[in-house]
């Protein structure tokens, strides 16, 4: 049994059918852009095969049979959400966020996560398994194909901890950066990690410093971040500054730090002062986010004022940061948001 078609890169492709129907590449390569570029998942109708017919079925076992479904699209504050059921019945959350000029779409890259951060509705779902590459492509394919809709920016802050599935995500950025195929532009795609530094090193060597580096902060210190998040008891906010002082940037590359401010939690003054000294020697940028509380959490949401202020404190020392308006971006910019019930509510309108 060979991988998925929505697995391999156009280079994979090209041997597969080479080893298997021993043709030229011309035909592969007309199929990979046929399927990616124009979603010709059947490759009907294209003209390579006017005069040679059946050479087209010969290559249709290579290609997937039937797509993975989606069962449910509900759409809120101009936010997307749609679940794809994998063939273990198993659902797959994204969603589609739009921006002033155009489409992120947030995918996940398992199904729940095991980092157990405690303000995470997915982390309250425990790991239920990692995403296969076809998987993770399958959401994009559908969301551009199926929805119809124009994506630019691929964000992984869906379910799950990228570097759990490192090899799989990796493989999924070859393919959605393939010029023949999706062809996004590494600058469009962040993975946002926990903070796992063994998996920020390993993305460090493979030496592509215009895909974007996003880490899931949310505290200044060792005490409040080992509390929320079980990850800094292994891996202390020491040890993750000097693997991202020393994370190879693009020239005008910056690294995104999520916040998400939860009231009486992370939001004092002497957490802003302890903010600051951790990002002091990054070339980093604070993404400043209001908690959406879940379901029985003991966390309360910021209020505007309290936000706004927090924000203020961080800009008059001259923090580099922004802060998401609207609750759809705002809801999405840190991993686990996604699977946050409140979020959840908001998008099926209850
Ligand atoms: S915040 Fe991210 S890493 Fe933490 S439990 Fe949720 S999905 Fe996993």
């Amino acid at each position: 049994m060979f991988e998925h078609f929505f697995s391999l890169t156009l280079s994979e492709f090209v041997s597969l059918i080479k080893n298997k129907l021993g043709k030229r590449e011309f035909y592969s390569h007309a199929i990979y852009s046929a399927i990616y570029k124009k979603g010709n998942i059947t490759i009907e109708d294209m003209p390579e095969f006017v005069k040679v017919k059946q050479l087209r079925n010969s290559f249709l076992e290579f290609l997937p049979q039937e797509l993975l479904e989606i069962s449910q699209i509900q759409e809120s504050n101009g936010l997307t959400k749609f679940i794809t059921v994998t063939e273990d019945q198993l659902e797959i959350e994204s969603v589609v966020i739009p921006m002033s000029h155009y489409n992120t779409l947030c995918i996940s890259s398992q199904i729940g996560c095991k980092m157990g951060c405690t303000f995470c509705e997915t982390g309250k779902m425990g790991l239920i398994r990692s995403l296969e590459v076809f998987e993770i492509i399958t959401q994009v394919y559908l969301a551009i194909f199926q929805l119809k809709f124009d994506i630019k920016n691929i964000v992984f802050m869906g379910m799950g901890e990228p570097f759990d599935n490192f090899d799989n995500v990796i493989q999924a950025v070859k393919i959605l950066t393939e010029p023949k195929g999706f062809s996004f532009s590494k600058s469009n795609i962040t993975i946002s990690t926990v903070g796992r530094i063994d998996g920020i090193k390993k993305l460090a060597k493979l030496n592509w410093p215009r895909l974007n580096l996003a880490i899931s902060l949310n505290a200044p210190n060792n005490l409040i971040r080992s509390e929320i998040m079980p990850i800094n008891r292994t891996t202390p906010l020491e040890e993750l500054q000097k693997v991202l002082m020393e994370y190879p940037l693009r020239k005008s590359g910056i690294i995104l730090i999520e916040y998400v401010l939860i009231k009486d939690v992370n939001d004092s003054d002497k957490n802003v002062e302890e903010l600051v000294e951790f990002l002091l020697p990054l070339r980093a940028r604070l993404n400043l986010i209001a908690y959406n509380p879940g379901t029985d959490t003991v966390y309360k949401r910021p209020s505007e004022e309290e936000m706004f202020l927090f924000y203020k404190k961080l800009a008059d020392k001259n923090v580099f940061l922004c802060r998401r308006k609207s609750r759809g971006t705002e809801s999405m910019a840190a991993c686990g948001q996604l699977g946050n019930l409140k979020l959840r509510e908001a998008l099926s309108g209850k």
